[in-house]
């Protein structure tokens, strides 16, 4: 017998739930598409049909403990609202906590998909062994989320975490969040993939402009591909990105001193070519970095584990992600297991 919660990864293309035991165990998971074409209502809907029969699947061996959903946008965490969504349209402003309850007649708690990753990590993935950490997503945009004693720091109205929008250039690229330089301007996919559109139209970039050319969807991960290559106009881009990451890091470790920053989001699968960036910029710039920095940054995450158990947390570490896309989900279902203790 375990008991069991249900975590649910609600994007703008994909719906996934999963039903996870309260030791970490994955039990089932069901992806979706999310249609949001077809309305908020239908999507609510096959939602709670999906969770109602993994549910009934699993209530024989243990007690259902609730329902956690992440959602890409900002939520009030006291109403259950979410105040904006513009991966999810027709979302905001709308009391999502109390609709999903009504049809589940369960507990169902709401979260950010950023800090529902962040918590994943901490709880079985590159964070599993230390204290405090906190977690960059690169992805469309830059998300994040602080893990404080194993629970998502908030802050005062749920906002805390968006490093995406610290400044990195003063005078840098405008950002849609009304400042200029913004960290997700250098280190999301979209930002890779405009800064090379960037050096071929300054005629810098051969090897990009041919791919660029060839290929409709030129995306971060193409970039990417001919990084490994060797290309420098590509690595170029990548170095770009980790210098644009080291500045934010060395900020955030001097600020806040945590064990571990983890780097996850579909970017940080290009991590070897922006990595060593990251860890120039922390050097020249982080105090904290350089009192407590480990021999060998570029550790794996294992290694990095072993690091932290050996010293007794008394090392920095920034290392990438170990649960994919999946961090969310398991982040998600941690939130009823949590609020259980
Ligand atoms: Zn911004």
């Amino acid at each position: 017998m375990s008991d069991f919660s249900i975590g649910v990864d609600l994007g703008g293309t994909n719906l996934r739930i999963a039903a996870i035991d309260d030791r970490g165990r994955l039990m089932e998971k069901v992806t979706f598409g999310t249609k949001t074409i077809v309305g908020r209502d239908q999507v609510l809907n096959d939602m709670c049909t999906a969770i109602r029969q993994t549910t009934a699947k699993y209530q024989t061996n243990g007690t259902l403990l609730g329902v956690g959903i992440g959602l890409p946008g900002i939520i009030d965490m006291k109403t259950g609202m979410m105040r904006e969504s513009p991966n999810l349209p027709g979302w905001a402003d709308y009391p999502v906590r109390a609709e999903i309850e009504k049809r589940m007649n369960t507990p169902v708690i709401l979260e950010n998909d950023a800090n529902c990753a962040a918590l994943g990590e901490k709880w079985l993935g590159a964070g599993r062994h230390v204290g405090d950490m906190l977690m960059l997503t690169l992805g469309t945009g830059v998300g994040g989320g602080i893990v404080i004693g194993g629970k998502i720091h908030h802050g005062m109205s749920g906002m805390a975490g968006e490093f995406g929008h610290m400044t990195v250039e003063p005078e840098g690229n405008p950002c849609g969040c009304g400042n200029r330089g913004c960290l997700e301007q250098y280190s999301s996919a979209t930002a890779v993939v405009r800064m090379a559109r960037e050096v071929i139209a300054a005629g810098e970039a051969p090897g990009l402009k041919k791919a660029a050319s060839s290929d409709v969807e030129f995306s971060a991960k193409e970039i990417y591909n001919l990084a490994i290559q060797g290309d420098e106009g590509a690595r170029k881009i990548f170095r770009r990105a980790g210098r644009a990451l080291g500045i934010a890091l060395a900020t955030l470790i001097n600020g806040l001193n945590l064990e571990m920053y983890v780097i996850g989001g579909g970017v940080s699968s290009a991590w070897e070519a922006f990595a060593p960036s990251i860890f120039v910029e922390l050097r020249q710039r982080s105090m904290v970095w350089a009192a407590t920095a480990p021999v060998d940054p570029l550790a794996t995450p294992s290694g990095a584990s072993a690091q932290v158990e050996s010293v007794g947390g008394q090392q920095t570490i920034v290392t990438r992600a170990l649960l994919g896309s999946e961090a969310g989900l398991y982040g998600a279902a941690r939130l009823p297991i949590q609020r259980g203790c």
